[in-house]
């Protein structure tokens, strides 16, 4: 059996529509009776990325199984829209936020634990999946496929590929500008760092570095030292730059 719904997709969910489809109704054939969320993902837009569906005005959840003549709206998260107090298909994101992130965003790992986020990074899919399900964290991917599946709770497709863009992205969607703690991870291997005594790492540092700081941080994980030197300044400025804006 055929049947035709219609479906307008609002917001960021138009990053996934294909051009003609932005902005704008669109009728769907659909084949077989799916889930509102399958209709959905196979047009392209990952579940996670959903927050509101109305059906002919009315609020559905995700089981939800369309009807011929249906008429479908789509809202995201992860963007300032005023819905006011309808229900949501998804799950508010834990406070404060940590993310789980695939291997091919260890760049963007690096910058978010440079603000003193939490960003485990995995190169399985399943592993991550079950890991931002487990501890309530925010998979991030550019793999949409890793996104739709159904044992992810909290997602997001991170739209840029520049590993700077892609951080000031985040900081605008999950508003991490309030909740950042610069310099309190290790960018390597993403522990809290403690304060150190300088007698404790001197051994560690370069001669020059021994007279000239006196602050210093260490990773009781991997046992790197951090201490501010121009490489911090660089970066220093780098995130005040970005969360300020
Ligand atoms: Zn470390």
């Amino acid at each position: 059996m055929h049947f035709h719904v219609w479906l307008r997709f609002y917001g960021e969910l138009n990053d996934f529509m294909r051009p003609e489809r932005r902005g704008r109704g669109f009728g769907h054939q659909l084949r077989e009776r799916a889930s509102v969320k399958d209709t959905i993902e196979a047009l392209g837009v990952p579940h996670p990325e959903v927050d509101v569906i109305i059906v002919n005005g009315q609020p559905v959840d995700f089981a939800y199984r369309p009807r011929d003549g249906d008429r479908i709206a789509v809202y995201p998260r992860f963007q300032s829209m005023d819905l006011g107090d309808l229900p949501r298909v998804g799950e508010p994101v834990p406070d404060p936020v940590r993310f789980v992130l695939d291997i091919h965003l260890q760049k963007l790992a690096s910058l978010l634990r440079l603000a003193g986020f939490d960003a485990v990074v995995l190169d399985d899919d399943a592993a991550i999946a079950a890991r931002g399900r487990a501890d309530g964290r925010v998979v991030l991917t550019r793999d949409l496929e890793l996104l739709k599946r159904s044992e992810v709770r909290w997602g997001y497709w991170v739209r840029h590929t520049d590993p700077a863009r892609q951080f000031l992205e985040l900081v605008r969607r999950f508003d991490l500008a309030r909740g950042a703690q610069p310099f309190s991870r290790c960018l390597r291997c993403n522990e809290p760092l403690r304060a150190a005594a300088r007698d404790e790492v001197l051994d560690r540092l370069p001669p020059r570095t021994r007279a000239a700081f006196d602050e210093f941080h260490v990773c009781d994980a991997c046992g790197r030292t951090y201490w501010r030197g121009s490489h911090y300044q660089r970066l220093r400025q780098f995130l005040e730059s970005t969360l300020d804006t």
